[in-house]
């Protein structure tokens, strides 16, 4: 089995952590209810999209994310 000849210090252990940050989810505010959305995508609580109605508000979207 291979084994690592030495130790990783702490700072090569930081150097490799550096990457694993995680990124804050960006959000918009829904220009119909100014409820928080995710960008480019059908608002969850009013269904609106590009100025229009999509899909019918208070139905359940399958796979929207409320933020
Ligand atoms: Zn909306």
């Amino acid at each position: 089995m291979a084994v690592p000849k030495r130790k990783t210090s702490p700072s090569r252990r930081g150097m490799r952590r550096s990457h694993i940050a995680l990124s804050v989810e960006s959000h918009a505010e829904c220009p119909n209810c100014g409820e928080l959305k995710r960008p480019h995508h059908v608002c969850a609580h009013c269904g609106h999209h590009n100025g229009r109605e999509v899909v019918t508000a208070g139905k359940a979207l399958k796979g929207a994310v409320r933020i």
